[in-house]
């Protein structure tokens, strides 16, 4: 098992040396998250040969337009390509109006069921969960309610260690116990066999987050400490701290702070400002203070699958 991030889109407000808007597609546990969708983002799902069918979940960080404006697009074609399977939808306030608005006056009816999960401005909350993991939101602090995502497996249950099985008979239930981490008892409750014989660590648990426009948010280094990956934005270089204020967003050299405080496996720079033709500056920047930073280029696929 592992955890995989596909960068689509990583620029911000503008396109601009052929990179785009926010959109990035996360894999776990078998499962494919689109979050946000900047315009264009069914062209580049489509240059990287991600299949629209795929998506089940879809999350958007807020409403500037750098990170939904694709959206409607990417329900159209769903709808038209005959989508019948339902679509859970995490997102501000506000989207479903304005979906069910375009989606009214071009009189569509979609043939499928959008789940819409609004999350709560300001708080951090799980707005989605299954057996296997979680997904909690990350208030931002940007100019309109904005959320970043913190996707976390579960604990998971112990291995059974084959090389021992053929020195043991165990019934599916005594494996369902094992791998619960219990003993095997005998019927007068003396044991039978140990749990740590037979079984083995459990696999890692993965853990991504993804952190959208923000200001530097040190009070979340707490919520995401050691996570695997973590995506933060780095809009600007250092030598524009006063416009990142100003704007609500960070500079790289803060995302590799913050990196190293959370005690972070990497860290993913993104959504650029169009005045960075080269990206050189954000990353060394970045590296000075914490040396496993990348850039978000577009196309890059980063995979996590070992400790
Ligand atoms: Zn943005
Ligand atoms: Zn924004």
């Amino acid at each position: 098992m592992s955890l995989e991030l596909l960068i689509l889109g990583s620029n911000s407000a503008a396109f601009a040396h052929r990179r785009h808007h926010t959109a990035q597609l996360f894999k776990l546990q078998e499962q494919h998250f689109l979050i946000d969708c900047g315009e264009g983002t069914q062209l580049l799902m489509k240059r990287y040969k991600v299949k629209l069918s795929r998506i089940d979940h879809i999350f958007i960080s807020h409403l500037h337009g750098d990170h939904y404006f694709g959206l409607i697009g990417l329900l159209s074609t769903m709808h038209l390509f005959g989508r019948k399977k339902d679509l859970l939808l995490v997102c501000p306030p506000g989207l479903k109006e304005i979906l069910q608005l375009q989606l009214r006056h071009s009189e569509t009816s979609l043939n499928f069921r959008i789940q819409y999960v609004e999350f709560t401005p300001g708080e951090s909350e799980i707005v989605h969960e299954t057996p296997k993991y979680t997904v909690t939101t990350l208030p931002m602090d940007h100019r309109v309610p904005c959320s970043g995502y913190l996707f976390k497996e579960k604990p998971k249950k112990r291995r059974i260690n084959r090389n021992k099985l053929p020195e043991v008979q165990l019934s599916s239930l005594d494996i369902v116990r094992l791998k619960e981490g219990e003993d095997i008892l005998n019927e007068d409750e003396s044991i039978k066999y140990e749990n740590k014989l037979l079984t083995l660590d459990p696999n890692p648990s993965f853990s991504y987050a993804f952190f959208s426009d923000t200001r530097l948010r040190p009070e979340l280094v707490d919520t995401i400490k050691g996570v695997d990956l973590l995506y933060h934005e780095a809009t600007f270089a250092n030598d524009m701290k006063d416009r990142a204020v100003q704007t609500f967003h960070t500079t790289a050299e803060q995302a590799a702070q913050f990196a190293k405080d959370a005690e972070v496996g990497k860290l993913v720079l993104g959504h650029f400002s169009a005045r960075y033709k080269e990206l050189d500056p954000i990353l060394n920047e970045a590296k000075a203070i914490f040396p496993k930073a990348e850039l978000a280029i577009e196309g890059t696929k980063f995979v996590v699958d070992g400790k």
